[in-house]
């Protein structure tokens, strides 16, 4: 009789399967509901950007503003040496390897102006067209829409004083730094295939003025 009936040993032992069983069951459930929230969530918010910007899924980055000021040059105080600031990741760390390859020659390159965002350029624009009275006259100096300008997007750099722009002119682009305007002598643009494919020609100015 004792034989049929399970032993309080052998209950526990059941019990204990059984319970493991619910637990890992649970378990499962618990990782798949949370799984399935994650990826819906992530494509929720890939959603708000798209519909946010059409089209551009990175606008973001023309968003971030720069510095809007700086410490002076400290070879020249009539330039600013900002911060970084706001520098597309990969160019931020080629600006920081450019300026220690510098002043491993002893040349000291001051970030006169980076990263703008879409408003700071936009800024200067208005700012040009009360200078200059006419949104035609600056926009000959300024560039508009702000969006085609290159500090907006992270990845141009205006170095003075002049001297050193000149260091950078002949020494950066095997660092990926280039020179790009006839009228912008201290506006270098980064671009990882300057550093094999050498810089592109001059072009007379970024208004194409
Ligand atoms: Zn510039």
């Amino acid at each position: 009789m004792l034989t049929d009936t399970p032993t309080l040993g052998r209950i526990i032992e059941i019990m204990s399967k059984t319970s493991r069983r619910v637990v890992f069951g649970v378990l499962l459930i618990v990782t798949l509901v949370v799984s399935a929230g994650g990826a819906l969530g992530y494509l929720g918010r890939l959603t708000l950007v798209f519909d946010r910007h059409p089209g551009k899924p990175l606008a973001i980055l023309e968003e971030v503003p720069g510095p809007p000021d700086g410490p002076k040059c400290p070879i020249d105080a009539r330039y600013l040496d900002e911060a970084p600031d706001g520098l597309r990741p990969d160019v931020l760390q080629a600006w920081k390897l450019l300026r220690a390859k510098a002043s491993e020659q002893g040349v000291q390159l001051c970030l006169n102006d980076g990263k703008r965002s879409r408003q700071q350029q936009q800024k200067e624009f208005d700012e040009a067209v009360e200078k200059f009275g006419t949104e035609e006259l600056a926009s000959k100096y300024v560039l508009n829409p702000p969006d085609r300008s290159m500090h907006v997007i992270g990845l141009a750099v205006d170095i003075q004083p002049i001297e050193s722009a000149k260091w950078v002119e002949k020494n950066g682009s095997t660092l990926g730094w280039c020179r790009r305007y006839e009228n912008e002598q201290w506006h270098f643009e980064y671009n990882a295939g300057y550093s094999t494919g050498g810089c592109p020609a001059l072009v007379p100015s970024a208004t194409g003025s």
